[in-house]
């Protein structure tokens, strides 16, 4: 890390025409909440809250899970967002002590927010921790895999049910983009939630149709794809028709390439890894919204992922 962009960390991120860009961090714990802040990250725009089942050897309580998200509420403090994504197990994430049945194809079985459905209790319980904490600050809930309307309702539902419950005012609610079926529906998606994120990791494979963790295929799987790119546009232009707003949370958002593309497509906010804030930041500042949106439409346009990454060359090239 540069000293200059250390030295800026905690300026906005706002293009060279004046366009901000909201820089979030995408974390696992209180510690990475902590260091992020530390950084000058913006918000949390994902935190993988499975890390926190998967580093026990049973399900957090809900007590205990209230705990933390209340600690990231706090480290936050009022203004900054935070993204609590419900559990996303299964398929490359298993939970040792909930075991799951095997599955010819797991990344096209029980994953995310279907598995949430399976375990009713489990999904229940985590929604009640984040609404009990979301008094506590800035706190949204995003469902990871998404890739039916049926699905975000009931998991509204069982959302709304809690809340009632508890008596605790909404929260604002958000889906991962991460299922190229909730990409091509988002203008309707777009109707019953707040916000997006893109998953640009398991778009990228399920678009793709390939594992994001085998061994050789690994290589080819870029989220600069045009075939990826033109999903998030169609998703961009799905969300702006309701007026809600677009981030990626993908691992693309930290990806130097990648980032004038993401916001010439519309991208409202990148939610980086932590170690990356301060460059990522002082990059969105270099940048002219005018000459992203030029970029992006010639990206779309184009054949292959390496064509895409040659008309944005690396400082150094
Ligand atoms: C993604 O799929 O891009 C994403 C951010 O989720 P995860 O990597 O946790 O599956
Ligand atoms: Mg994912």
């Amino acid at each position: 890390m540069r000293a200059a962009e250390l030295q800026t960390a905690f300026e906005p991120a706002i293009t060279q025409d004046g366009h901000p860009v909201e820089v979030a961090a995408n974390i696992g714990s209180l510690k990475d909440a902590e260091e992020a802040v530390a950084l000058g990250a913006e918000g949390v725009g994902l935190l993988r809250t499975e890390f926190a089942f998967m580093e026990r050897p049973q399900a957090p309580t809900e007590d205990e899970q209230t705990g933390i998200y209340r600690g990231i509420a706090e480290v936050l403090g009022p203004d900054k967002p935070a993204i609590i994504r419900t559990l996303d197990v299964g398929g490359d994430k298993p939970l040792p002590y909930l075991p799951m049945p095997h599955e010819e194809n797991p990344f096209l079985g029980e994953r995310g927010i279907r598995f949430g459905f399976d375990q009713p209790e489990l999904q229940r319980t985590q929604l009640r921790a984040i609404l009990r904490a979301s008094t506590k600050g800035k706190l949204r809930v995003m469902f990871p895999m998404i890739g039916r309307i049926e699905e975000l309702r009931m998991a509204k539902a069982m959302l709304e049910e809690e809340r009632q419950r508890l008596d605790v005012p909404p929260v604002e609610i958000g889906i991962m983009l991460e299922v190229p079926s909730a990409a091509i529906m988002a203008e309707r998606l777009a109707k019953e939630v707040d916000f997006f994120s893109v998953g640009t990791n398991d778009l990228t494979q399920y678009t793709l149709a390939m594992d994001r963790g085998h061994p050789k295929l690994a290589p080819c799987l870029d989220g600069l794809h045009p075939a990826v790119l033109g999903l998030i546009d169609l998703a961009v232009r799905g969300a702006s028709q309701h007026g809600i707003w677009v981030g990626v949370c993908g691992g693309i958002g930290s990806d130097p390439q990648a980032v004038p593309i993401l916001i010439g497509l519309g991208i409202k906010e990148l939610s980086v890894s932590v170690s990356t804030i301060p460059s990522i930041k002082a990059q969105v500042r270099s940048l002219d919204l005018a000459r992203c949106r030029d970029l992006a439409e010639r990206a779309l346009t184009l054949e292959t992922a390496s064509e895409v990454r040659n008309l944005v060359p690396l400082e150094g090239d």
